[in-house]
């Protein structure tokens, strides 16, 4: 995957900031200058996405892969696989306040769905929800931080009062897959009614694909608000 790695924000703002905020590498931790996003060394460590990840589940190519549960979406990009630096890359952006992979996730997203030649078909996005309780802990949802860079230079609109989440204390990786498809259909919902989507493509965002379960949860909602099709676009894919 070719990107660059020059922030999109580098003017003099983020070069004041960086006195008092020194940038980091998402992916190692060390310092970098403020302009960068990450080390080239560790943006050329990132396993990207490649022939072997199913375009249309997003998860990598198995007999077995989610497209024999039928899922809900109709294509998913997936950016990177969950593995070695992307897997440091992802929990910095979760817990350590490191928004740069979401830039540089985001836009490898937005150069799969180009090349998948679905973007121009997208009406709007949606980054998969954080409860507001979680929101308000962290400072921001990541699923919402890749999106704007995502659709960053093109006119998707993002939307983040279409799907919401109640605040569940049940940690989603220590669940069952059957619990945890169940548990998903019961903490996300909608408060719209009708088919305020009908016709639409939407574009649904979150960090990484592991079961799937969030992405037809979330996928269920839109359809059921009218949405024609539902695409994903996961960061990284277990
Ligand atoms: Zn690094
Ligand atoms: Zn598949």
């Amino acid at each position: 995957m070719d990107g660059s790695i020059i922030r999109g924000d580098s003017g003099i703002k983020s070069y004041v900031l960086d006195f008092l905020f020194p940038n980091r590498c998402p992916f190692c931790g060390g310092f970098i200058p403020y302009n960068v996003l990450c080390c080239e060394e560790c943006f050329s460590e990132i396993l990207w996405a490649d022939e072997h990840i199913c375009p249309k589940c997003g998860k990598p190519k198995r007999p077995d892969c989610l497209c024999k549960e039928s899922p809900e979406y109709s294509l998913c990009a997936s950016a990177a696989y969950y593995s070695g630096i992307a897997k440091e890359g992802i929990y910095s952006l979760k817990f350590k306040n490191n928004l740069n992979a979401a830039a540089i996730f985001g836009r490898a997203l937005r150069d799969k769905l180009s090349e998948m030649e679905v973007i121009h078909s997208i009406d709007l996005a949606v980054p998969v929800p954080m409860s507001p309780k979680q929101k308000r802990i962290r400072g921001y949802n990541q699923a919402e931080e890749l999106a704007k860079h995502l659709t960053e230079g093109t006119d998707i609109p993002v939307r983040t009062d279409i799907i919401q989440r109640r605040f569940s204390k049940t940690a989603q990786h220590t669940l069952s897959e059957e619990d945890r498809k169940r548990e998903a259909e019961r903490i996300y919902f909608t408060d719209l009614h009708g088919t305020p989507l009908s016709d639409m493509t939407v574009l649904l965002i979150d960090d990484v694909l592991t079961t799937g379960s969030t992405l037809n949860a979330c996928s269920g909602l839109l359809l059921r608000l009218g949405a024609e099709r539902v695409i994903c676009a996961a960061a990284a894919t277990v």
